[in-house]
């Protein structure tokens, strides 16, 4: 095994556990999804000889070939980029979480479309928290429309939010976005049993994320280097 491996994934896991003790949260209550996008399937058996079990991915058809070639391992794979309308059935049959669902034809879609051999899908809603035009996620006032139609559907099991905050220049404003999530995912949460997850934080944010309340972080870079494609 490359050791650079070995070396990175040993320090993202100790700065999630040193953001955790440092706002006095139990470093076992937020979970690492690996984002393997661009990487080839190599890298992703090399994590998973370290331990790590939950993989992101962006872009279906390279997922695809990616959970094809891994087929021997137990993984849990989680989609995380934009979804068009023409590629749910795929999404829906081969992943075992989708992060990124923002409308209700997309809902309407992946229920179905869930394989009937194939346990309820898990889902998070995609909160564009910003407001930022051109960028994917639903507005805040979408969630709960959203929710319930999740909810509704037997082969869908609602778990949480996801988002990707704008980078901010300084500590406090990062902080205050994060806030803001985390009170909509206790909002979401109140309605919904079986809500558990707050997707939020990657590798240029993932300490703010923590102390704010994130669940389950979502690292690239600081694992696997740079990507070299988009
Ligand atoms: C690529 C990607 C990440 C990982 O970002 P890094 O900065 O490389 O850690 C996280 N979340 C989403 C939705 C992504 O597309």
């Amino acid at each position: 095994m490359n050791p650079k491996h070995q070396e990175k994934f040993d320090q993202v896991i100790e700065r999630m556990t040193a953001a955790c003790r440092a706002c006095g949260r139990n470093p076992g209550d937020v979970r690492l999804l690996a984002v393997s996008k661009t990487h080839p399937a190599e890298a992703v058996r090399t994590l998973y000889a370290l331990g790590q079990r939950a993989f992101g991915e962006s872009y279906v058809d390279e997922a695809v070939q990616k959970i094809d070639a891994l087929g021997d391992l137990e993984l849990e794979w989680h989609y995380i980029g934009p979804i068009q309308s023409n590629k749910t059935r795929q999404i829906s049959a081969r992943f075992d979480w989708v992060q990124s669902v923002d409308r209700l034809k997309i809902v309407r879609r992946l229920a179905d479309q869930r394989p009937a051999d194939r346990p309820p899908l898990n889902v998070l809603i995609q909160v564009n928290i910003d407001d930022e035009p051109q960028k994917a996620g639903c507005r805040s006032d979408e969630v709960d429309p959203l929710a319930a139609e999740i909810a509704a559907r037997d082969n869908l099991r609602l778990r949480g939010l996801m988002a990707i905050p704008a980078p901010r220049e300084g500590a406090s404003a990062q902080q205050q976005v994060f806030d803001r999530l985390f009170a909509l995912y206790r909002h979401l949460q109140s309605g919904h049993t079986g809500v558990d997850t707050l997707s939020a934080g990657m590798t240029a944010d993932l300490e703010a994320a923590i102390a704010a309340g994130s669940t389950m972080v979502r690292v690239g870079t600081a694992l696997f280097g740079a990507r070299t494609t988009v």
